[in-house]
């Protein structure tokens, strides 16, 4: 392999000479302290190649000086490996340069700490870090890659084939997407370019050895130029042209893709042709137009609408003079320079430029994909699929909107505004009826692009349907709908199930036992009591089938999981208590969600075919029920009965030898009668139970809990 042409290193005045004429405000003395500084300490080291190791720092700091970047990038590139390879200490930066630096240091030192890493540790997960801890300053990420480009330079001088290999491929798979997205193509092909030379040595040769092959090429690129910059001056306007070849990786990429041969790559040649300004760039691409034949369906106008990462451009291709494929880009040397050096040269000319005509029209957003990809990565549990997808597309796959809060939500492409919503949030979805996009009133199927904000309108009484699927394709709006579907269906299954059963136990004298209906129904499809509820409730079972397992009535009765429906709360007793607001004839029962008793604010709902079900006023399920569902306002109008009631107590206590019996005693004391136990919560420090209690009415229930309240080991005591 042959020994890269390296740069004369810079020199001391030099450096401060360069960085001045693009910026008279450089601080001169600070900069000179840094470059004195960095030769101080890194002293008698050598790097690989034998040089001295400090030509390394200045090289970086000469590559940012040559995107014209202010003195903070330059001090940071020629201090960046001082914290990680020399006695320097971060304090001793920061007194000498300064906080800012000192941070802009240290931030680089981070990503070079991950790096050595990287052999023995995932590199998603580097990765991930990388992009963290660049989140802190684009800055460190530019310096970074400054770095990375002239260790490529200088890559073959590591001896280790091993380590080559991993840095040339670390390279193309990380630092390059990641300078094509800031937008610096310079860095890009650079990092491309010598990772290509690294990983396929043959195939690199192979197509240097081509390009140097073809003599009359150079002629013919000569020729081109010649022509369009006469038909573009014959039109008064003065140009410059550019005939370019393409990078050796791009070439050899075409190749790869298009599965043909060097010889047939008609498109090698390109051309720029760089105008002063944004009016010009039309005016060169009609006199061009009118001049040779247009390859139909290459056109692009990337200056109204401008790639993600600031590239602006128009692209076109012709027949050109000499019959050859040629492609146009047209541009003025603003959009030059940021497309070769993105982010930095926009920072440079945002400064420079603050009322010129140059607007660019995603400002201010522009850069927000840096906060997407954070966003993206701090929900992303699984590093290795994470990079998988950005090693692919580097998120060209996906659209970013926004919030009207400015938040960012990043989707996968041709995601809706419904996709939206549930990204924001189930429940966002689940009452979606329509939105605004930039203010613009839309639909919920409607497909959204980079950098809509999006806000989703929502009304109370709206539920997904199933074809709402039609409209969404991330797998989280999916998964909403059918969940909302499915949770309804089986709610409203549930609670005739539970109807249904109790009916049927009723009718024929039966105990339920859950325990013996689990047992009996072992293997079976039904996991719990639950869905033999449900199954019951959609017709599926029969309640026939269910209770033969409770006849005849020989079933051991003290069991913790006994639920006894004690007739006294049957429909026919209820006409005593007598309810005001029911609808004489129909049939009525006490909800097993919140177990209403006498003297609880109560609602009724109406159940065509199983009569009205009494809830507690504040039940949550009363609450989840669709407005669909006839609603009763129910008052009990007799306050003394001999009726009693079920009430329903959760009491959660420490874990303590006899507490369980203090409990049962305490409520046995407020003489309440306990129907039914069930522990359902058991860990070493504490016990949950769930209770049924027989109460006459709402203060003797209020009495036990008191009571149980009072009681030292008891740390709460609920109503469910
Ligand atoms: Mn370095």
């Amino acid at each position: 392999m042959k020994a890269a042409a390296s740069k004369p290193v810079i020199r001391q005045y030099e450096l401060v000479e360069k960085l001045k004429r693009y910026n008279p405000n450089t601080d001169e003395d600070l900069v000179n302290k840094a470059y004195v500084f960095c030769m101080k300490v890194h002293g008698q080291q050598l790097r690989e190649s034998g040089d001295p190791y400090f030509h390394h720092p200045l090289e970086v700091a000469n590559i940012l000086a040559d995107m014209r970047l202010d003195h903070y990038y330059i001090i940071t590139a020629l201090l960046h490996d001082t914290i990680e390879d020399t006695l320097t200490t971060y304090e001793e930066i920061e007194n000498l340069f300064g906080t800012e630096i000192a941070k802009l240091v240290n931030g680089v030192t981070k990503l070079s700490q991950l790096e050595l890493q990287s052999s023995s540790s995932p590199q998603a997960e580097n990765f991930r870090k990388l992009f963290l801890a660049m989140s802190d300053d684009l800055r460190i990420l530019l310096v970074k890659l400054a770095d990375r480009v002239h260790n490529m330079r200088t890559l073959y001088f590591v001896k280790d084939p091993e380590k080559r290999l991993r840095i040339a491929r670390e390279t193309l798979e990380i630092y390059a997407p990641l300078a094509s997205r800031i937008g610096t193509t310079k860095f890009k092909d650079e990092l491309q370019n010598y990772a290509f030379e690294h990983l396929h040595p043959e195939d690199y040769t192979s197509v240097m050895e081509q390009l140097a092959n073809m003599p009359q090429t150079q002629q013919l690129i000569e020729n081109i130029n010649n022509d369009i910059t006469k038909v573009l001056e014959d039109g008064s306007l003065k140009v410059q042209v550019f005939g370019r070849e393409k990078t050796p990786y791009s070439i050899w990429k075409k190749i790869q893709k298009r599965n043909i041969t060097f010889e047939q790559l008609s498109d090698l040649m390109a051309f720029r042709i760089v105008v002063t300004n944004l009016q010009e760039c039309y005016q060169a691409l009609g006199l061009i137009h009118s001049s040779y034949i247009m390859v139909p369906g290459r056109f692009k106008d990337y200056i109204s609408t401008p790639k993600t990462n600031g590239y602006q451009s128009l692209h076109t291709t012709l027949i050109g003079p000499y019959n050859q494929k040629i492609e146009i880009q047209i541009r003025t040397q603003e959009m030059h320079e940021i497309c070769e050096f993105g982010v930095a040269a926009h920072w440079h000319y945002k400064q420079k430029t603050k009322n010129k005509e140059y607007i660019n029209p995603h400002e201010g957003t522009q850069y927000s994909w840096v906060r997407n990809l954070l966003e993206i990565l701090e929900h992303t549990d699984n590093p290795d699929e994470f990079l998988e997808h950005t090693k692919l597309e580097m998120f060209n796959d996906q659209v970013f909107c926004f919030t009207p809060k400015g938040e960012v939500i990043a989707l996968p492409k041709h995601a809706s505004v419904l996709d939206f919503a549930y990204a924001i949030h189930g429940e966002v979805g689940n009452k979606a009826v329509s939105a605004k996009i930039n203010g613009k009133q839309v639909p919920l199927r409607t497909e959204l692009y980079n950098g809509d904000q999006v806000e989703i309108i929502t009304a109370k009484q709206q539920e997904p349907s199933l074809s709402w699927e039609k409209y969404v394709i991330t797998g989280k709006a999916k998964a909403q709908i059918r969940k909302f579907i499915r949770t309804k269906k089986s709610d409203q299954f549930l609670e005739l199930g539970k109807t249904l059963l109790t009916k049927a136990l009723q009718k024929e004298e039966c105990t339920f036992n859950e325990k013996i209906l689990l047992q009996n129904l072992k293997g079976s499809q039904y996991n719990n009591y639950e869905d033999i509820l449900i199954s019951i409730g959609e017709g599926t079972l029969s309640t026939k089938d269910v209770l033969k397992y409770f006849q005849p009535q020989v079933l051991a009765i003290p069991d913790d999981k006994i639920i006894k429906f004690k007739s006294k709360q049957n429909t026919e007793n209820l006409a005593k208590i007598s309810i005001k607001g029911l609808i004489p004839g129909m049939a009525i029962h006490y909800a097993g969600c919140c177990h209403p008793v006498l003297g609880d604010k109560i609602n009724g709902v109406v159940n065509t075919g199983t009569g009205i079900t009494v809830h507690k006023s504040s039940c949550q399920q009363l609450a989840a029920l669709s407005l669909n569902n006839e609603f009763l306002d129910l008052t009990w109008s007799n306050s003394d009965t001999d009726d009693t009631f079920i009430g329903r107590l959760k009491i959660t206590f420490v874990n303590k030898q006899g507490a369980l019996a203090l409990i049962t005693s305490t409520i046995s004391k407020c003489r309440a009668d306990i129907n039914n136990l069930k522990i359902i919560n058991r860990s070493t420090d504490f016990w949950e139970i769930i209770t049924d209690i027989s109460v006459q009415n709402k203060d003797q229930l209020q009495n036990v809990q008191a009571h149980l309240r009072s009681l030292n080991l008891v740390s709460q005591v609920d109503r469910q």
